[in-house]
């Protein structure tokens, strides 16, 4: 049986005539970038982030990025975040002109170690990025306490987290700001590159505004010097037209999720994904831990009946060459690396069907066996 890791065909043809009819009226009002399409969804995902505030702009890292700048980091400041994200969180502290620096992660929730948190404070940092890895929120309330004690700006990388909850509160409204990613493979994707950054601040907002369009508060008056980061008019109607129904996909995660932690029970050599007591996991990943073989076997062996997995992430962000400069080596970060050397993403997405969902458990257990 063939199980693909992603299917984004299957949503599309779900949804093809109302998606349709949002495009033809981005074409009919000429509406391409920025404008009215992009405004509404940004009042309905504001709405659904629990925040007052989204502001859309061209992807998640530039959500993160613009937000930095907005939030006041600039060159010589520190960012605290963690090694055991995809590249584009470091990145934004990068080009904001900060420098990166890591704690490392809970080896059962794989998000920041709050209990890391303080020690990795220096007089240079500025601003704390925990990440929802795998759509898990982070433990918010330490993290919260000791960002307030030291003034530090904190903004939460939500791109794998759409409609995850932590205390019964959404992502993106736990922090001073949050930054989605719409890219399309994310719990509420695009038909294209498209973010946003969620706010209860309207200072920040506003700024962050300005920054999305060259600086400027009214048109060729430039009061800083921005950039061109907007979000395009088919991508806020597509993304309005999906957030309909983005509860309704998160749960059918949920559910396919038991049903992995059903018919992967009793397997040994590997960990199952757990899902913590504050948290409404949203699965924008189901990343196990394989440690009885060799993780490229085993991957080859589903891979030999059809079963396609994928690695999240292979290389934590501090020992990748492009951040050879950190001088981090081997052993910085044990949990974040033992992680990185063991996870496997199993098939995951709302349509996934049951029976797949057996199909992959029984191959993993005859594998392990
Ligand atoms: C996807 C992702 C990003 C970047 O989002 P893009 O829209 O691809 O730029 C940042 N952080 C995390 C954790 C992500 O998963």
């Amino acid at each position: 049986m063939k199980v693909n890791f992603l299917d984004l065909k299957v949503q599309y043809e779900a949804i093809k005539d109302e998606i349709a009819e949002a495009l033809q009226a981005v074409l009919d009002k000429t509406a391409f970038a920025g404008g009215p399409f992009v405004a509404k969804f940004e009042e309905e995902f504001a709405a659904y982030s629990q925040t007052e505030h989204a502001v859309g702009v061209g992807s998640g890292t530039e959500a993160l990025w613009v937000a930095l700048l907005a939030g006041g980091v600039g060159p010589g400041d520190e960012v605290i975040t963690v090694p055991n994200t995809f590249i584009a969180t470091a990145e934004a502290i990068s080009f904001a002109g900060a420098t990166p620096v890591f704690v490392d992660v809970d080896e059962t929730t794989h998000n920041m170690d709050p209990n890391l948190l303080e020690a990795a404070i220096t007089s240079n940092t500025k601003a704390v990025i925990p990440v929802h890895l795998f759509g898990q929120p982070a433990d918010m309330d330490l993290i919260r306490i000791i960002t307030k004690k030291y003034g530090l700006f904190l903004l939460e990388d939500s791109c794998q987290a759409h409609g995850a909850e932590y205390k019964g509160k959404r992502t993106g409204s736990l922090g001073d700001a949050g930054a989605f990613s719409f890219y399309p493979g994310k719990n509420l994707g695009a038909y294209g590159e498209a973010g946003a950054v969620t706010t209860n601040d309207a200072d920040l907002a506003a700024k962050m505004k300005i920054i999305r369009d060259h600086g400027q508060a009214a048109k060729y008056y430039h009061d800083v010097i921005g950039w061109n980061g907007r979000m395009d008019g088919f991508q806020g109607a597509v993304l309005s037209v999906k957030l309909k129904y983005l509860d309704q996909w998160n749960d059918g995660r949920r559910r396919n999720a038991d049903l992995y932690r059903q018919h992967l029970a009793g397997i040994e050599g590997i960990i199952i994904p757990a899902e913590a007591d504050f948290a409404r996991h949203v699965y924008h990943l189901f990343a196990i831990r394989v440690q009885a073989m060799n993780r490229d076997a085993f991957m080859a062996a589903l891979g030999e009946k059809e079963v396609f997995t994928g690695i999240h992430y292979p290389v934590p962000v501090h020992l990748q060459k492009a951040y050879a400069s950190l001088n981090l080596g081997p052993d910085s970060f044990p949990v974040a690396e033992k992680c990185a050397s063991e996870y496997v993403s199993l098939p995951m997405f709302p349509e996934l069907k049951e029976e797949e969902i057996r199909f992959v458990s029984e191959e993993i257990r005859k594998i392990l066996a």
